[in-house]
């Protein structure tokens, strides 16, 4: 496993790191065992850095989460969660002050540790930016002075809603999800950016939440069925080259040195070593080639998320 510097942290991430998202059952139906064994598996390839939030699953990946993380030394994994989203519908952020800081005491007690090493602001674009740069990120540079979390960031979907939080106060790291793959990397053009800012970036689900996959997007996917159909074509045309969509867009996501991590998410610990292995592996160029001509229709197409005028 390669190991890259997350920003200015002075942290040093696996280039792919853990997605708990899946242990709140968000894909399918899970295991409890199983995911809490997903977790060892990753740790013990030498995946560092785990990602989750109190949004997957309402608390329950969070919960298992810390049940996996129980038996671990605290010094053997970077851990991240988030505030602000807690639900499907608008009425489910907030991103105010007082509920972000009970978030955090919440998130904690859930994961069962003393502090986490980043906490993030979890999908701006469903906020009122001005909101998330005047009160919820001095909440959370509180959180960080009381010794709660390490550094603190921001996600989201939409491009230019990451950015203008970048460009108007200080900001540890950024996680952009769906945007760095085999179809779509379009965050490439907000690296540059990124770097003037010396913030980190972590990508995330290089399987675009299942598009990129044999088993196909889950119903709740909000990409457009141009999208879904191209995607279930390139892992269609992998199929009958023997080869495998999931393991191309693995490697795929894992190719820019500027990305410091990238997070899969599974549930399943044989897709988990299966994953780790697949990223020490040279990526198939003819392959790739193929897989890029096909989804080239649909290259850099994402979907609206959150208020209108954060798209
Ligand atoms: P992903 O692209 O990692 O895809 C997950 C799906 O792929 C699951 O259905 C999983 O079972 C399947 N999968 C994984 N490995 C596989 C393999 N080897 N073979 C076959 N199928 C496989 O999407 P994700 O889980 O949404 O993203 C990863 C993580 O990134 C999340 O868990 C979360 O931590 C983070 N994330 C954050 C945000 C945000 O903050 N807004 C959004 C998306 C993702």
């Amino acid at each position: 496993m390669l190991y890259r510097s997350l920003g200015q942290t002075g942290l040093k991430v696996s280039m792919l790191s853990f997605g708990a998202s899946s242990l709140g059952g968000v894909f399918h139906e899970v295991d409890e065992p199983d995911s809490i064994r997903t977790v060892h598996v990753a740790l013990e390839r030498g995946i560092n850095f785990m990602d989750v939030s109190p949004f997957y699953g309402l608390t329950k990946a969070e919960i298992v989460l810390g049940k996996a993380l129980k038996s671990i030394a605290r010094e053997k994994y970077i851990l991240a969660t988030k505030v602000g989203r807690y639900g499907h519908a608008m009425k489910d952020f907030n991103f105010s002050a007082p509920r972000v800081t009970a978030s955090m005491d919440e998130s904690l007690k859930r994961l069962g540790v003393d502090h986490v090493d980043l906490i993030q602001a979890h999908d701006i674009e469903f906020g009122d930016l001005s909101q998330v740069i005047g009160e919820t990120i001095p909440a959370l540079r509180k959180l960080q002075k009381a010794g709660k979390a390490r550094f603190v960031g921001i996600t989201g979907l939409p491009l230019t809603a990451l950015r203008t939080i970048v460009e108007a106060t200080p900001i540890d790291t950024i996680l952009s999800y769906c945007r760095f793959g085999l179809n779509d990397t379009a965050l490439t053009d907000l690296i540059p950016v990124l770097k003037k800012h010396r913030v980190g970036i972590i990508n995330a689900s290089p399987l675009g939440m299942g598009l990129l996959s044999n088993r196909g997007a889950p119903n709740w996917h909000p990409a457009s069925e141009a999208i879904k159909e191209t995607c279930a074509r390139a892992a269609a045309h992998c199929r009958a080259r023997g080869a495998s969509i999931e393991k191309l867009a693995v490697q795929y996501s894992l190719t820019n040195p500027d990305i410091a991590t990238t997070l899969v998410g599974t549930a399943n610990p044989k897709e988990m070593d299966q994953n780790i292995t697949w990223a020490n592996e040279p990526i198939d160029q003819i392959l790739l080639a193929e897989v890029l001509a096909i989804l080239k229709p649909v290259h850099n197409v994402s979907w609206p998320s959150g208020r209108q005028e954060n798209n």
